[in-house]
């Protein structure tokens, strides 16, 4: 699998200060649209181009859209800290085909997650007020390959509780309430680090 290159041109761009989050959108129109077709329709709003950053059409193909390092347009609320992933189709009346599914796991893990490892995922659904991306898109899978992927280890021994990445910081959910560790670990006055390749934290109690 591979991220095909396009050559779409843009007016101007402004570059994202940060990105800790990644957004799963529907074109909620043609299932045979490309990045081609959304770009164009994108200039016909007035926009300077293609709003999402990756678009995924029927057959699994992987396109690029708006550069990796632009601000997007496509999720009011955390466009200026996130990456938007298009799929073609409307998921409000049929599922996305299983190669685009196979294909966005593929972005996400082995491209997203190596060069950000703190992203979360997330539906356009939960940063803005819309049905995107539909209610037969597996959402929860999709944001579980983030949630699942953190590691607590407290004086070296793995820790096991539910834990989460919120705004770029690493929560556990203790007692019902979801608790950062950082704070936990200030409360508790114990060292606390992120290890970013293997996406643990770690915590030592004196
Ligand atoms: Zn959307």
């Amino acid at each position: 699998m591979k991220i095909n290159e396009t050559n779409l041109q843009f007016k101007n761009l402004e570059k994202r200060a940060k990105t800790d989050r990644v957004v799963i959108h529907h074109t909620a129109g043609n299932r045979n649209a490309t990045v081609a077709d959304i770009h164009q329709m994108h200039l016909n709003n007035g926009w300077v181009g293609c709003g999402y950053h990756f678009f995924i059409r029927h057959d699994g193909t992987i396109e690029r859209g708006r550069p990796e390092w632009a601000v997007g347009a496509h999720s009011l609320t955390v466009n200026a800290r996130s990456i938007g992933i298009c799929l073609a189709g409307d998921f409000t009346i049929y599922q996305p085909s299983e190669i685009q599914l196979v294909s966005l796991e593929w972005l996400i893990n082995s491209y997203l997650l190596h060069k950000y490892p703190l992203i979360n995922i997330v539906g356009h659904s939960d940063t803005d007020s819309t049905q995107c991306p539909g209610i037969l898109f597996p959402l929860d899978k999709f944001k579980n390959i983030t949630s699942q992927l953190v590691k607590l280890i407290v004086n070296g021994r793995l820790v096991n509780v539910p834990l989460r990445i919120m705004d770029g910081r690493t929560e556990a959910l203790l007692s019902d309430n979801w608790v950062q560790l950082r704070e936990l670990a200030n409360m508790l006055g114990a060292d606390i680090s992120w290890d970013e390749l293997t996406r643990t934290v770690n915590m030592s109690i004196k």
